[in-house]
């Protein structure tokens, strides 16, 4: 049987937020959903609570001033991100206590102060010390 090692493949998604949500991020706030339930947050918003299985969401603003509380450098882009440099994502923990994934602006290092702002699709974590 003749095998073969890898077969490349091109998929592309369509990940479709709420328009509030899109709104919110282009005035730089940054929405998520709390499970009325059982107090989850989710950021990016989901409709359905994964920790209890309700789906009693609601809109909540978080906070966007945190700290990086990790980081990784990319250096090994993923498909549709070929064409950029390097760049860095960090977990962002938010005076608020939620922990979101963030495109580090500035120099990365544990402990950081960051503010959350956006582009209009991507939470930026900007370095202010
Ligand atoms: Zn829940």
């Amino acid at each position: 049987m003749m095998q073969i090692d890898a077969i490349p493949l091109e998929l592309k998604y369509r990940i479709k937020y709420p328009d509030e949500f899109i709104q919110a991020l282009k005035k730089g706030e940054i929405l998520a959903t709390k499970c009325k339930n059982c107090g989850a947050v989710y950021f990016p918003p989901q409709r359905d609570c994964t920790n209890c299985g309700k789906s009693d969401m609601e809109w909540i603003k978080l906070d966007n001033e945190g700290e990086i509380m990790t980081y990784s450098i990319v250096v090994q882009k993923p498909q549709g991100f070929e064409d950029k440099g390097n760049y860095v994502i960090g977990i962002v923990k938010t005076k608020d206590n939620n922990f979101l994934m963030a495109w580090i602006i500035g120099e990365p290092k544990v402990g950081a102060k960051v503010r959350l702002t956006t582009d209009g699709y991507r939470l930026i974590g900007e370095v202010i010390g």
